[in-house]
């Protein structure tokens, strides 16, 4: 696969000029490639006051926030995954109905994007066939991903309202075990166990089946390695993995195992290695030693208390990271390119997707935000895939398999 990336730097070693004409006709080539396959990004998150004047999509900012419509447009990402997550709370039901009424606010911020903001700019597929006829309309596509199914507690029923809403993948757990079993990453702070249920619960494979009879596609990002197995056992549609990378590269509790990517594979469905930095290579340790008293100096203990910085401390954060980013670059296009040939051997070119986690921790070096997708595709020209590998991986597999997940649906209801 590093064909193109080799052998013609060296072969044209002694013709330096003729050298960056070919660098300029690969990248010329890849502008092309890029232009005309669907980007499709699986997972890109929101803050609850998403499509207010507080983060308006199409106005780049508010800080730290990477996708926009403009950004978007810039960078040719055509389609992008825009998540109702919520974080994994109490499991009461009081927990239960905050964590529904959060969800609904992210589903309508995404509602309000598409139906009242900006219709002419942007709008929801529903289907694999949408993403296809918006995308050649030219507009950007928005699709609905849940992750974590906290918020329908115990009730199945809401599952069909979430699939009403636009909702077309879930991810059933998060940091944290829940109802429907054991997560790659227990929540320490609250003392849980490595596991809690030993894998999927009775109530998750419920979840997995009304998942298939609907036409959501289940996604297993999240899940532990054993929970993951018995989703992708219990889904008679292929399964989606919409932001993990390979721990055959890189040993991560969030990376998918060997098995779980041929268990994938077995399922007709797709790895979207993603673009996040801690899960693609080892983050030197200086690093997370500098951000660590950062964080203590500052008081934060949570994600949620790094939210809510503001004024002075924000500044402060803002230029120490500034220090520690160029102290410590992250992990670059390179090394997501690394995982995407790893993962393209192991279960070939059908399998494999691409994401960003942009606004939940994800960007990279060369992809830190939306307007710099184009690095991704380059970097997989020039590592000698062809533009139909290309537009496989950038979102052809990925709409195969919500296709593949709405006709198991049509079939189920008869
Ligand atoms: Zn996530």
């Amino acid at each position: 696969m590093r064909v193109m990336g080799l052998t013609i730097p060296l072969a044209l070693f002694a013709f330096s000029s003729l050298a960056s004409d070919t660098n300029q006709n690969i990248i010329d080539r890849a502008r092309g490639i890029h232009k005309r396959v669907i980007t499709v990004d699986t997972h890109v998150d929101i803050p609850p006051n998403f499509a207010t004047t507080a983060y308006d999509p199409m106005k780049p900012g508010p800080r730290g926030q990477q996708v926009h419509i403009p950004t978007m447009i810039e960078g040719g990402l055509d389609a992008t995954f825009i998540i109702v997550f919520v974080g994994q709370g109490p499991r009461t039901d009081a927990g239960y109905a905050k964590a529904l009424s959060d969800a609904f606010v992210k589903f309508s911020a995404i509602h309000r994007v598409t139906s009242d903001m900006y219709p002419d700019q942007i709008e929801l597929a529903r289907t694999a066939d949408d993403v296809r006829r918006i995308d050649a309309a030219g507009k950007k596509v928005a699709l609905i991903g849940i992750e974590n199914g906290y918020p329908m507690g115990k009730d199945l029923r809401l599952l069909d309202q979430f699939y009403d809403y636009g909702a077309r993948y879930l991810g059933l757990i998060h940091t944290g075990h829940n109802d429907l079993g054991d997560s790659s990453v227990p929540n320490r702070r609250r003392g849980e166990p490595d596991e809690e249920h030993g894998g999927i619960t009775d109530l998750g494979r419920q979840v997995v089946n009304r998942l298939n009879e609907l036409g959501i596609m289940v996604d297993v990002s999240h899940a532990s390695k054993q929970t993951s197995l018995d989703i992708i056992a219990e889904s008679k549609a292929p399964v989606i993995a919409s932001h993990s990378s390979l721990e055959g590269v890189y040993d991560h509790p969030r990376n998918m195992s060997d098995e779980e990517l041929m268990a994938i594979k077995k399922s007709n469905g797709v790895v979207q290695v993603v673009a996040f930095d801690s899960y693609l290579r080892a983050v030197p340790q200086g690093k997370k030693d500098a951000i660590a008293a950062l964080w203590k100096e500052l008081g934060i203990i949570s994600f949620a208390d790094y939210r809510k910085l503001a004024g002075d401390d924000l500044q402060t954060y803002d230029a120490r990271m500034a220090e520690i980013e160029l102290a410590f670059p992250k992990a670059g296009v390179k090394d997501l390119a690394d995982h995407i040939d790893y993962a393209v051997e192991k279960v070939g070119i059908g399998h494999v997707g691409i994401a960003s986690d942009f606004n939940g921790g994800g960007g990279i070096a060369g992809w830190s935000d939306a307007s710099e997708t184009f690095n991704v595709t380059l970097e997989l020209v020039q590592r000698g895939y062809n533009e139909e590998q290309i537009a496989k991986l950038w979102g052809g597999n990925l709409l195969r398999v919500l296709a593949d997940v709405e006709a198991y649906a049509k079939e189920a209801k008869g």
